[in-house]
Formats: structure tokens, C-alpha cells, sequence
């Protein structure tokens, strides 16, 4: 090493110490911060001014313009009040386990290039796979997330269920509740809008079993081949899971495959408490489960289970002649022919330091204290005057709205989207809407360990008092008028 590069370590070594005093002191005020922390147009001119320099900067000042310019700029997704979308609350010890790893940048596409990190991976795969009731055939990947997760499954559901000559006849079914990366997946894969079926959902947002198994029928009668069934374990909307025994029995019946998106609620396997409410998902021949959302992983860490890996293996193998020094023996797993990507970082390492240091234990609490924390917003709610829950506490979501008399379904789905707005110009609390049987309702998503009840009473509270306001400015305008 010359004299340089060992200046140039030094420096990285300073400014990384520096760097985790400035990140953790902000991490403990992070409950103090507002919710959104948006860019102005001045901000972003400022950022196009920067450039490219030709000569570099110093690391600190560059670091400190990171720090300042750049990152400061963020939906604080790990807030312990961030209830939109599904937060991601990333815990410490999957940051440092993702540091770690990224400090090592392992190649981890092969066995050959990571023996340890790639017998981790799929020991932790197994022991996930065994979560889901899933036996020894049983197999999967790490990837970027639950988008990925869902089309690596569909890409082995075609590929299992449709003769090549066959698979412009293939058809897919999903509810009006699935996630939109189902639907992206499956075009991706060559299946158009015209061979996906969006089956309605019954009160409860669940796929309606009468109406899947009808549609079935008919484009069996119209010479198509039904190959695929995206059940939901916990739709992003409400957090409904769908029938899941009665779908896997109707696939079982017609020879179809059963995909089940548990991207966001397969963490629920791991408690005691609710576990039951998957029942079913065993049967299922894949399942998608994201660890940065409700396993407390920091981004880029989901997963893909298949019931027999084969499936996944006969999709993804290549054996190109340039990586036949990598090719492995028989139980060495060479994720590089499991799935997409052929360099890959091992994004399992910091899901499986978490559990090394919190215990599986101390997960599941975590993962039922979220569906207390909705359960806290929907007494509060009760509380209140003219709000209607439009879905129940369920998988720690929760869907309402501010429904006062007197005034039009458009007032009111006005009234919402600014009592959210609201909220979160106050930068208390990120709560945002969605839509549920054509109608504007607010979202509470609470999966944050550190959120208490009192934060689940205080939101629910400042909410109510926006409301009123609102709600008595239309009433004098209407007055008035
Ligand atoms: C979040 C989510 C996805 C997409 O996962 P990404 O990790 O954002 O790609 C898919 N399905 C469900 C049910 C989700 O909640």
C-alpha cells in the first residue's frame, strides 16, 4: 500500500467515526423531528448547481454537504409516529448488520464467492421456510424487496404450470386488493392486463372465493389456462388476508399455483398470538415476505419462499461458460442461479445478526405490539363524535374517516385528505389516505416498536381537532352563502 492510500484509509476511518456521532445523535432525537422534511425548489436548484467537479473535495465536506443537502430531505419512515404506507422502522441492529456487510462487499451470487455468507442465507431461508410450515423440499432467495419477491415466485409459477407453447393462454388471478407490484410482475413476465382477472373482494376486503372460482370456469370455457392465484397475507390497504385454505384448495383442484404476497403480514408467522390467522399458507407453492417492513431490516431486504426450490432452480440456472469455475457441488447453493441477479450483496447477514442479537423472541413481541397500537387508534377513535371505521384494527392497520351530517360524499372526502394534509404539516404524526369502496379515508399503518399509546391518542386527538375546524368552516360557509 503506498503512502497515499493509507492517507486516503486514515481520512475514511476519521470521517466514519464523525459520521456515526452526527447519525446517532440524530437518531435519538428522531421523535422530535418532523414527519416530512420536504425540498423546496431553491433546495433543488441547489442541488443541480453542485456538479461534478473535476478535482475532488475533502471527504468532511463533502460528508457534511451528504449530511446537510442531501439527506436531511426524507420521509422519516423510521419515525415512531410515520403511520403511512407501510413505515419502515429499521432497527440499529440491522443498520450496523447492513454496514458490516457492506464493508466487506461480498460477492454474493456464489458459493465459491461466499461460503459462510451463503450457508447463512440458507440457513436462515430454512428456518423462515419452517415459520410457514414449509418441509425439507423447501428453498428460496434474499432480494431487493417485495416487488422482486413477486415476480421470481410468478416467473416459477409460469414456468412450472404453462407448457412454453402455452403461455400466451395463461391466466393470472388476483383481488381488488393487490399490491400493484403483482400486476407489474406479471407483464414483466409476459403476461398482459388482458390475462390478469381482478377478483372483487367481499366487506372484509378478502378475494371473494364464488366470484375466483366462476371466473376460472369461464376462461376455462373460452380455451385459456388459468395457471396462477396471488392470495394476500395482509393487503397494504387493510391489512385483510384472503382464504387462504380455500384458495389453496380451489389451485389444488385445478392444477394451478398458489402465490401467496405476505410481503407485508408474513411477519405475523412469527408470533404466537396471531400466527393462526395464516393458516394456510403452507399449502401455497411460494410466498413473498419483505424483511424491511415488519422484521425491522433497514432497505433492500425481502424474501422469496418456493414449497420445492427445484422450481426456482429450473427458472433461474445458467451455466454460462465464464462461471464454470463457480459451478457447486451437491448442497452448496449458488444463489446466482435461484433467482435474478448474479451479483447480489447477502442481504440476509442482517436479518440473521438481528435475530443472532435480539432473539427470535423479542421479534415477535415487537410484531404483536403493532396490532396493539392500532387497536389503541381505533378505541380512541370510538371516542369520538361522527368518525366511521371503515376497516377494524387488523395487522396493526386501520382505516376510518371524519364522516360529519350535513354534508356531501365530496365535502368529505375533501375533508379528509385535508385533516391528513394537516397532520402532517404539523410534522406530528404521517398519516395519509387511501380509498376504500370509492370513498377518500385516512390510513393509520403502526408497526413502530418505540410508538406508544400515547401516541396512538395524541394522533387521534390533534386528528379530531383538525377535523372540527375543518368541518365548522364549511358549516359557516355554507351559512353564509
Ligand atoms: C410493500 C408491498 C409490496 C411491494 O414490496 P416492495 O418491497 O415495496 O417492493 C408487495 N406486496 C405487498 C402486500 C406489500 O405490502
Amino acid at each position: 500500500m503506498n503512502k497515499q492510500e493509507m492517507t486516503l484509509n486514515n481520512q475514511v476511518q476519521r470521517a466514519v467515526e464523525d459520521f456515526i456521532q452526527v447519525f446517532c445523535a440524530d437518531k435519538r432525537e428522531l421523535a422530535a423531528h418532523k414527519i416530512m422534511q420536504e425540498a423546496d425548489e431553491n433546495q433543488i436548484a441547489n442541488l443541480k448547481k453542485i456538479g461534478i467537479p473535476a478535482k475532488g473535495c475533502p471527504i468532511n465536506t463533502v460528508v457534511n454537504e451528504m449530511i446537510e443537502e442531501v439527506y436531511k430531505y426524507r420521509a422519516s419512515v423510521n419515525h415512531p409516529r410515520f403511520f403511512g404506507f407501510v413505515p419502515g422502522p429499521a432497527s440499529m441492529i440491522s443498520w450496523l448488520g447492513d454496514v458490516m456487510t457492506a464493508a466487506y462487499n461480498i460477492h454474493a451470487g456464489s458459493w465459491a464467492t461466499s461460503p459462510a455468507a451463503s450457508c447463512i442465507e440458507q440457513e436462515l431461508i430454512d428456518w423462515l421456510c419452517a415459520q410457514a410450515g414449509y418441509t425439507k423440499k423447501s428453498g428460496g432467495l434474499f432480494v431487493s424487496g417485495g416487488s422482486m419477491a413477486n415476480m421470481t415466485a410468478l416467473t416459477a409459477a409460469r414456468d412450472t404450470i404453462l407448457k412454453e407453447e402455452k403461455q400466451h393462454l395463461g391466466v393470472a388471478y388476483v383481488s381488488d386488493q393487490t399490491h400493484s407490484s403483482v400486476a407489474k410482475g406479471l407483464r414483466i413476465i409476459g403476461i398482459p392486463n388482458s390475462r390478469i382477472r381482478k377478483i372483487p373482494t367481499d366487506p372484509w376486503f378478502r378475494m371473494d372465493i364464488e366470484q375466483l372460482k366462476a371466473t376460472i370456469e369461464r376462461d376455462i370455457l373460452d380455451g385459456l389456462i388459468p395457471f396462477v392465484v396471488i392470495a394476500s397475507a395482509g393487503t397494504t390497504n387493510t391489512g385483510s388476508i384472503d382464504p387462504l385454505e380455500e384458495i389453496s384448495s380451489l389451485c389444488h383442484n385445478y392444477g394451478m399455483w398458489m402465490h401467496v404476497d405476505g410481503a407485508y403480514g408474513a411477519s405475523v408467522l412469527l408470533t404466537k398470538k396471531y400466527k393462526h390467522l395464516l393458516k394456510g399458507i403452507e399449502n401455497a407453492d411460494s410466498i413473498s415476505w419483505d424483511a424491511h417492513k415488519w422484521l425491522f431490516q433497514t432497505y433492500g431486504c425481502g424474501m422469496v419462499l418456493v414449497k420445492d426450490r427445484l422450481n426456482l432452480f429450473n427458472s433461474f440456472n445458467t451455466h454460462p461458460e465464464y462461471l464454470k469455475d463457480l459451478e457447486a457441488e451437491e448442497n452448496q447453493v449458488n444463489y446466482g442461479d435461484m433467482g435474478i441477479e448474479l451479483t447480489r450483496p447477502a442481504r440476509g447477514l442482517k436479518l440473521w445478526f438481528t435475530l443472532q442479537v435480539m432473539g427470535s423472541y423479542a421479534i415477535a413481541e415487537a410484531i404483536e405490539h403493532g396490532f396493539q397500537l392500532a387497536e389503541w387508534a381505533e378505541d380512541e377513535l370510538k371516542k369520538k363524535k361522527d368518525w366511521e371505521i371503515i376497516s377494524h384494527a387488523q395487522l396493526a392497520i386501520i382505516n376510518f374517516r371524519f364522516a360529519p351530517s350535513g354534508i356531501t360524499e365530496e365535502q368529505i372526502d375533501e375533508l379528509n385528505k385535508n385533516i391528513s394534509k394537516a397532520i402532517i404539516n404539523n410534522g406530528y404524526a404521517g398519516v395519509f389516505t387511501t380509498e376504500l369502496n370509492g370513498k377518500k379515508v385516512l390510513r393509520i399503518c403502526a408497526i413502530h416498536p418505540d410508538a406508544k399509546e400515547s401516541d396512538m391518542r395524541n394522533t387521534m386527538r390533534l386528528m379530531n381537532e383538525y377535523a372540527q375546524e375543518f368541518y365548522q368552516s364549511i358549516i359557516t360557509m355554507k351559512v353564509s352563502s
